[in-house]
């Protein structure tokens, strides 16, 4: 169990004109224990940085320390980390007591009773005793990703590494598989650094979340913090469903104007001086419909039982509402919306 620093870490691959930056100076700090995620869209980096993590990949420069070890040169097998991926990368022609076992009969001087001890505590914990003589072929993707789990488990690494690995379970088992997994790394308080593209899972998984797009890391925080409190337009439209509305708008002194109505009034002048153009940023849950507000185009409601999704027009721009239920707009109406200034993002355009 440690702290995982990655210090000003940098990936290339290739030379020359072919050269792929493909982790471009990440400083990032996991605690001890914690449950981090990496979340970004696909080719951002996240697999690249977990291998640099891992040892599996040489980094191009920076430092990455365990606790107070720097482990930059070393192997991965010298660096006590266990990985998981999505493909579980079972011994197809072990059962699964040999697969849980194997690991633990080539590393350590361990009696056999001993590890056969170890190997029944763990598919205890994942609840896989009863398919301990079974072959990897004969288990569904959910009892191989346990396995693959009790694997890395069995071994009581310094860290886990997880890159995407409940990809290729179904959405019912995918959420269960969350819950189970979180619970888990809870209890044994390993430091868990855990790869996805899909935000809803960051949200819901990680202690804190840490969000790449291109190569860099953009910003790491709670939950909360990356949804209320995004760096740039970036992490605001990438965390959050449905997506937060983006669009143009020019601010001149407090006077700030959108497409279509939106005119606001700001409480505080703007501190460049002048009129400048920036992005506007709006949760689809901010928007509040009233009587006297500005004016919106209801194109399409889409009741969800809980709340209802209005997708509407401000002047060529496209608005998602989440509305109350009892609230049903008709299609080719209009309605009227206001909102919090809190809720009001400004970014400065790309
Ligand atoms: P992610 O896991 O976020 O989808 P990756 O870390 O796999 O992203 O990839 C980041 C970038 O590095 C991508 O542009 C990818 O094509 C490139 N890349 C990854 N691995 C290699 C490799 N072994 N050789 C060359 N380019 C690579
Ligand atoms: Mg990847």
């Amino acid at each position: 169990m440690s702290r995982i620093t990655l210090d000003t870490v940098r990936k290339e691959f290739g030379s020359g004109g072919d050269k792929i930056l493909a982790v471009e100076d990440v400083d990032l700090e996991i605690r001890d224990g914690e449950f981090l995620v990496l979340v970004g869209p696909s080719g951002c980096g996240k697999t690249t940085t977990l291998r640099c993590v891992a040892g599996l990949e040489d980094v191009t420069s920076g430092r990455i320390t365990f606790g107070d070890r720097d482990v930059t040169g070393l192997r991965a097998r010298e660096r006590d980390v266990a990985m998981v991926f999505q493909n579980y990368a079972l011994y197809p022609h072990m059962d699964v007591r040999r697969n849980l076992g194997f690991g633990l009969k080539l590393s350590t001087k361990l009696p056999a009773a001993e590890i056969d001890q170890q190997v029944e505590d763990v598919a205890e914990m994942l609840g896989i005793e009863e398919l301990l003589g079974q072959k990897p072929k004969e288990l569904s993707g959910g009892q191989q990703q346990r396995v693959a789990l009790g694997r890395a488990i069995i071994r009581d690494p310094e860290a886990f590494l997880m890159d995407e690995p409940l990809s290729n379970l179904d959405a019912k088992l995918r959420s269960q598989m969350r819950t189970e997994l979180q619970t888990l790394q809870h209890e044994l308080d390993v430091t868990t650094v855990y790869v996805t593209h899909d935000q809803t899972e960051a949200m819901a998984m990680g202690d804190r979340i840490a969000v790449m797009n291109g190569g860099t890391l953009q910003q790491v925080g709670t939950a909360e913090e990356v949804y209320r409190d995004p760096v740039n337009e970036f992490v605001a439209d990438f965390i959050g469903s449905p997506s937060i509305n983006v669009f143009d708008a020019t601010v001149d002194g407090a006077r700030l104007d959108g497409p279509g109505e939106f005119s606001y009034h700001l409480s505080e002048t703007d501190p460049v001086e002048g009129l400048r153009t920036v992005r506007v940023g709006i949760r689809p849950e901010d928007i509040q419909l009233v009587d006297n507000g500005i004016k919106l185009g209801v194109n399409v409601l889409e009741p969800m039982g809980n709340e209802n999704f209005l997708y509407a027009t401000l002047g060529e721009q496209e608005v998602t509402a989440r509305i109350d239920p009892t609230n049903r707009p008709h299609p080719g109406e209009s309605v009227s919306f206001a909102f919090d200034e809190a809720a009001l993002y400004l970014f400065d355009p790309e």
